[in-house]
Protein backbone atom coordinates (compact mmCIF):
# COMPACT_ATOMS: atom_id res chain seq x y z
CA UNK A 1 0.00 0.00 0.00
CA UNK A 2 1.43 3.60 -0.93
CA UNK A 3 2.28 6.00 2.38
CA UNK A 4 3.34 9.38 2.55
CA UNK A 5 5.54 11.13 4.91
CA UNK A 6 4.12 13.40 7.74
CA UNK A 7 5.50 15.97 9.93
CA UNK A 8 4.17 17.71 12.29
CA UNK A 9 5.70 21.03 13.58
CA UNK A 10 5.53 23.12 16.65
CA UNK A 11 7.38 26.11 17.47
CA UNK A 12 9.15 23.98 20.12
CA UNK A 13 9.40 20.36 18.66
CA UNK A 14 8.73 18.15 15.73
CA UNK A 15 5.86 16.24 16.96
CA UNK A 16 5.34 13.32 15.25
CA UNK A 17 6.69 11.68 12.25
CA UNK A 18 5.75 9.20 10.01
CA UNK A 19 5.05 7.58 6.90
CA UNK A 20 0.96 7.28 6.89
CA UNK A 21 -1.68 5.82 4.91
CA UNK A 22 -4.06 9.19 5.56
CA UNK A 23 -4.11 12.47 7.54
CA UNK A 24 -7.77 14.24 8.29
CA UNK A 25 -7.27 17.83 9.50
CA UNK A 26 -10.63 20.40 9.95
CA UNK A 27 -9.70 23.41 8.16
CA UNK A 28 -12.65 26.28 7.97
CA UNK A 29 -14.46 24.88 5.32
CA UNK A 30 -14.72 21.34 6.32
CA UNK A 31 -12.41 18.64 6.78
CA UNK A 32 -9.50 17.88 4.53
CA UNK A 33 -7.99 14.24 3.53
CA UNK A 34 -4.95 13.72 2.36
CA UNK A 35 -3.60 10.70 0.85
CA UNK A 36 -0.45 9.20 -0.84
CA UNK A 37 -0.01 11.09 -3.84
CA UNK A 38 -2.12 13.98 -3.38
CA UNK A 39 -1.70 17.24 -5.68
CA UNK A 40 0.17 20.17 -3.89
CA UNK A 41 -1.19 21.72 -1.57
CA UNK A 42 -1.54 24.92 1.24
CA UNK A 43 -4.29 24.69 3.46
CA UNK A 44 -5.01 26.72 7.19
CA UNK A 45 -5.70 24.33 9.84
CA UNK A 46 -8.45 25.03 12.34
CA UNK A 47 -8.20 23.72 15.95
CA UNK A 48 -8.79 19.89 15.43
CA UNK A 49 -7.88 16.30 16.75
CA UNK A 50 -5.94 15.23 13.38
CA UNK A 51 -6.64 11.87 12.23
CA UNK A 52 -3.84 9.93 11.40
CA UNK A 53 -4.16 6.64 9.55
CA UNK A 54 -2.18 4.00 8.99
CA UNK A 55 -1.73 1.04 6.77
CA UNK A 56 -2.38 -1.57 9.47
CA UNK A 57 -5.78 0.15 10.29
CA UNK A 58 -4.70 1.70 13.04
CA UNK A 59 -5.82 5.16 13.95
CA UNK A 60 -4.16 7.78 16.24
CA UNK A 61 -4.69 11.18 17.10
CA UNK A 62 -2.65 14.28 17.28
CA UNK A 63 -3.84 17.28 19.06
CA UNK A 64 -3.26 20.91 17.01
CA UNK A 65 -4.05 23.73 17.79
CA UNK A 66 -4.45 25.36 14.25
CA UNK A 67 -1.96 26.27 11.80
CA UNK A 68 -1.12 25.17 8.10
CA UNK A 69 -0.64 22.07 5.99
CA UNK A 70 1.69 21.85 3.17
CA UNK A 71 1.18 18.86 0.77
CA UNK A 72 4.04 18.53 -1.44
CA UNK A 73 6.27 15.63 -3.36
CA UNK A 74 4.28 12.73 -1.03
CA UNK A 75 5.01 14.85 1.80
CA UNK A 76 2.53 16.63 4.35
CA UNK A 77 4.32 19.09 6.92
CA UNK A 78 1.68 20.24 9.37
CA UNK A 79 3.24 23.77 10.90
CA UNK A 80 1.43 24.48 14.16
CA UNK A 81 1.17 27.34 16.59
CA UNK A 82 0.96 24.05 19.14
CA UNK A 83 0.47 19.91 19.20
CA UNK A 84 0.80 17.34 21.35
CA UNK A 85 0.31 13.52 21.14
CA UNK A 86 -1.92 11.62 23.45
CA UNK A 87 1.18 10.49 25.63
CA UNK A 88 2.55 14.47 25.45
CA UNK A 89 -1.12 15.49 27.01
CA UNK A 90 -1.39 16.97 30.56
CA UNK A 91 -5.03 16.25 31.37
CA UNK A 92 -5.29 18.28 34.51
CA UNK A 93 -4.05 20.91 32.85
CA UNK A 94 -6.31 20.57 29.81
CA UNK A 95 -9.17 19.93 32.25
CA UNK A 96 -8.42 23.35 34.14
CA UNK A 97 -8.03 25.07 31.31
CA UNK A 98 -11.55 23.88 30.24
CA UNK A 99 -13.25 25.11 33.23
CA UNK A 100 -11.52 28.33 33.34
CA UNK A 101 -12.19 28.95 29.22
CA UNK A 102 -16.29 28.12 29.97
CA UNK A 103 -16.41 30.55 33.81
CA UNK A 104 -15.50 33.26 31.24
CA UNK A 105 -17.33 32.33 28.62
CA UNK A 106 -20.50 31.90 30.57
CA UNK A 107 -19.87 35.37 32.96
CA UNK A 108 -19.43 37.59 29.59
CA UNK A 109 -22.82 36.26 28.01
CA UNK A 110 -24.42 36.44 30.99
CA UNK A 111 -23.28 40.74 31.18
CA UNK A 112 -21.63 41.58 28.25
CA UNK A 113 -22.05 45.29 29.19
CA UNK A 114 -20.22 44.80 32.34
CA UNK A 115 -17.53 42.05 31.82
CA UNK A 116 -15.64 44.04 28.87
CA UNK A 117 -12.48 42.95 30.10
CA UNK A 118 -13.00 39.57 29.04
CA UNK A 119 -11.47 39.01 25.49
CA UNK A 120 -14.43 36.50 24.46
CA UNK A 121 -12.62 35.00 21.25
CA UNK A 122 -10.09 34.63 23.27
CA UNK A 123 -11.48 32.25 25.58
CA UNK A 124 -13.38 30.54 23.12
CA UNK A 125 -10.55 29.63 20.99
CA UNK A 126 -8.81 28.79 24.74
CA UNK A 127 -12.04 26.16 25.30
CA UNK A 128 -11.35 24.81 22.44
CA UNK A 129 -8.09 23.50 22.46
CA UNK A 130 -8.98 22.02 25.85
CA UNK A 131 -11.49 20.20 24.36
CA UNK A 132 -9.72 19.21 21.56
CA UNK A 133 -6.70 17.99 23.84
CA UNK A 134 -9.22 15.97 26.32
CA UNK A 135 -10.53 14.47 23.00
CA UNK A 136 -6.87 13.03 22.16
CA UNK A 137 -5.89 12.64 25.72
CA UNK A 138 -8.95 10.04 26.10
CA UNK A 139 -7.91 8.19 22.28
CA UNK A 140 -5.54 5.92 24.23
CA UNK A 141 -5.55 3.88 26.94
CA UNK A 142 -9.68 3.81 27.34
P1 LIG B 1 -3.02 26.70 29.33
O1 LIG B 1 -3.99 27.77 29.74
O2 LIG B 1 -3.10 25.47 30.18
O3 LIG B 1 -1.60 27.22 29.13
P2 LIG B 1 -3.46 27.03 26.53
O4 LIG B 1 -4.48 26.41 25.63
O5 LIG B 1 -3.57 28.49 26.74
O6 LIG B 1 -3.50 26.20 27.89
P3 LIG B 1 -1.45 27.04 24.57
O7 LIG B 1 -1.18 28.52 24.48
O8 LIG B 1 -2.34 26.43 23.54
O9 LIG B 1 -2.01 26.69 26.03
O10 LIG B 1 -0.07 26.23 24.58
C1 LIG B 1 1.12 26.73 25.18
C2 LIG B 1 2.12 25.59 25.23
O11 LIG B 1 1.74 24.66 26.25
C3 LIG B 1 2.22 24.79 23.94
O12 LIG B 1 3.56 24.37 23.78
C4 LIG B 1 1.32 23.58 24.19
O13 LIG B 1 1.74 22.46 23.44
C5 LIG B 1 1.49 23.38 25.68
N1 LIG B 1 0.28 22.86 26.34
C6 LIG B 1 -0.84 23.55 26.61
N2 LIG B 1 -1.74 22.80 27.28
C7 LIG B 1 -1.16 21.58 27.42
C8 LIG B 1 -1.58 20.35 28.02
N3 LIG B 1 -2.78 20.21 28.58
N4 LIG B 1 -0.73 19.31 27.98
C9 LIG B 1 0.48 19.43 27.41
N5 LIG B 1 0.94 20.55 26.82
C10 LIG B 1 0.14 21.63 26.83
Amino acid sequence: MPTIKLEVVSPDAVVYQADIHMLVVKAEDGEIGVMPNHLPMIASIIPCAMRVKHEDGREELIACGGGFMEVLNNKITVLASCAETPIQIDVLRAEKAYQRAEERIKKFKSAPLVHTDIDISRAEAALQRAIVRLKVAKSVGA
